[in-house]
């Protein structure tokens, strides 16, 4: 783990300034590195419309950062819908971007002024159709994230060719206007050539659509999956774009609309988690694998180390002496056993390290505070600092 591969010493410096005297735990979210991240995928894919989908973190701060740079927004729910809106953006750069809507959520958007909703079942296109008559509908196709994405999004949303077919067919015999195809390659995607497979499932639907039915699609959502920088290496944005509109260009011969949804890759470099240990313990006199419990854990913060699939790099400052580093076991704060962040994986840390010293957890912008839990074993939710 070096420092300098996540942040430049000023960066580092203006996050420590703040930190300093602040009581632990608490995140800390970069601003101007989210704003980095955004202007770094849209010159990377100059064609895309970016929805930033806000469940990666739907903090004011994110959302009013994002707004100013024009991106447009990705929500899961209703109560997104309100905090998106509540920022003063304009419904129409809102994507109802969740297959799992209740007919009075659908409504309730429609009347808000959203016309443009995601779909993957017959059931969900008629409420559709009954509640936001005439809108855009695109569909999601389901696309195997394979082993190489740390936290996978597959089987539960999206449907098959065919079925994607019959849904665009049948949404504009109800009158609403078939958009499009969906995908998400699963996030913290490692392999591009996912993307790939997905592309030629997507071409399939647009094709089948224009030549047997005359339905020409426009828009290809090729979702988010883009990768945060977590312990280990990543190719950069450009590499991703470059690749995918490769892809692009093999599959599809006319204009096409490009959108994106990106949640990870736009906020999870930007948040430092503050923590401070809180013991140290061995399991035995034998025994010499230090466990070190901190003050953050899996209900507070760092809920994707489940299965140990998502892995933070942690500094602590006592990394720069030649203090001899070892294998630790690290575990969260509150009474469950599955509270533990990581066992099998190898995490060396230093052996100097003592009760009451600062681990910094890198990269915990995404999906952390928005999945902490709220009172378990009474904790807070985690706090979050936002610097402009
Ligand atoms: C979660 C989600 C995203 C964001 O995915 P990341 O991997 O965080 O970029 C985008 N689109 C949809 C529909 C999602 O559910």
């Amino acid at each position: 783990m070096q420092l300098d591969n996540y942040y430049s010493s000023q960066q580092w410096q203006k996050i420590q300034n703040f930190a300093a005297n602040k009581p632990s735990p608490f995140l800390v979210v970069d601003l101007d590195r989210v704003e980095y991240k955004y202007q770094e995928l849209q010159q990377s894919f100059p064609m895309a419309n970016i929805f930033y989908a806000v469940k990666a973190n739907p903090s004011t701060e994110i959302i009013q950062r994002l707004d100013k740079l024009d991106s447009s927004f990705d929500i899961a729910s209703i109560y997104e819908l309100d905090r998106v809106l509540a920022c003063g953006i304009s419904p129409d750069r809102i994507s109802f971007g969740n297959t799992i809507k209740k007919a009075a959520d659908v409504k309730y958007a429609y009347d808000k002024g959203i016309r443009l909703f995601v779909t993957d079942a017959q059931a969900d296109l008629e409420q559709i159709a009954q509640h936001a008559p005439n809108s855009r509908v695109f569909v999601r196709v389901l696309v195997e994230s394979g082993t190489t994405s740390d936290w996978p999004l597959s089987r539960k949303f999206g449907c098959d060719t065919q079925m994607a077919i019959d849904l665009m067919v049948k949404a504009e015999q109800l009158g609403l206007q078939p958009y499009g195809v969906s995908f998400h390659v699963g996030s913290q995607q490692n392999d591009v050539t996912v993307w790939r497979t997905a592309l030629n499932t997507v071409k399939d639907v647009f094709d089948t659509l224009e030549h047997q039915h005359g339905i020409q699609l426009e828009l290809i959502n090729a979702g988010g999956g883009f990768p945060a920088r977590y312990l280990a290496d990543i190719d950069s944005i450009q590499d991703y774009a470059n690749r995918i509109q490769c892809y692009i260009d093999e599959c599809f011969d006319r204009k096409v609309t490009l959108f994106l949804e990106p949640g990870r890759s736009l906020v999870g470099d930007a948040g430092v988690l503050v923590s401070e240990i809180v013991l140290i313990a061995n399991k035995s006199e034998q025994d010499e694998k230090r466990w070190i419990y901190t003050d953050v854990g899996v209900f507070n913060g760092l809920i994707e180390t489940l299965g140990e699939m998502i892995k933070y790099p942690i500094y602590t400052p006592k990394m720069h002496n030649d203090a001899p580093k070892s294998n630790v076991v690290l575990a969260g704060p509150t009474c469950d056993s599955t509270d533990i962040m990581y066992e099998k994986i190898a995490y060396p840390l230093p052996q100097d390290l003592v009760m009451g010293d600062r681990l910094y957890w890198l990269s915990t912008g995404a999906y952390t505070t928005s999945y902490a839990s709220v009172e378990f074993n009474g904790y807070p939710p985690l706090k979050t600092f936002y610097l402009e």
